[in-house]
């Protein structure tokens, strides 16, 4: 598996709505998902069969009772054995430089390529768990999350039809947001 990163403008978090944080997000995953077809067709050239893996939607699967989606694969956990970062309590991928604010494109090979070193090197400080606490719907134990009660809170459907992300708390509050080598 390739897997490649962008970074959402930190500026963009502290918004005083929602708006510009579900916008860039939308774009995000859009120029993810270019870039994908751009590795398919470059990669091509080389005699490299890829296929790209969908940023955000279509999910694979998606339990409506449970609000559960899962994608073609967990970038999250690719980008880990990617070495790319470790994932911090809030369950989102926390890159040395980068912090929280990545966002994780990848493209599946046919055949296999070398991995980079896994990033060992972070877990999140024993005591801290400012990102469960933060959380208004309790939705964060420190290993996973309830997407049920995350989504049901966090995300609205505007009426005319917009995505908005109406909370990103744990993304925000969390002191390794901007990375842990600065
Ligand atoms: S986005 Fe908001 S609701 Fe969802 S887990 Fe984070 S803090 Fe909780
Ligand atoms: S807030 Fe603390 S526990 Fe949560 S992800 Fe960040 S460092 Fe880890």
């Amino acid at each position: 598996m390739v897997v490649f990163l962008t970074r959402m403008p930190p500026e963009v978090i502290g918004a005083q709505n929602p708006i510009p944080y579900s916008h860039t997000a939308d774009l995000l995953y859009a120029a993810l998902d270019q870039v994908g077809l751009k590795l398919c067709a470059e990669l091509g050239k080389h005699g490299i069969q890829v296929v790209p893996v969908v940023t955000d939607v279509p999910y694979l699967h998606w339990d409506v009772e449970n609000k559960h989606a899962m994608g073609i694969i967990s970038r999250r956990h690719a980008a880990c054995n990617a070495g790319l970062g470790m994932l911090g309590r809030n369950t989102l991928l926390i890159n040395p430089d980068h912090g929280n604010m990545v966002y994780i494109g990848a493209v599946l090979p046919g055949n296999e390529v070398e991995p980079d070193p896994v990033a060992c090197d972070f877990t999140c400080p024993p005591n801290c768990s400012l990102c469960l606490e933060a959380c208004p719907v309790h939705a964060l134990n420190g290993i996973t999350v309830n997407q049920k009660l995350c989504r049901e809170f966090s995300f609205i459907v505007h009426p005319r039809g917009w995505d908005v992300y109406t909370c990103n708390a744990c993304r925000k509050l969390c002191p390794h947001r901007n990375g842990y080598n600065q």
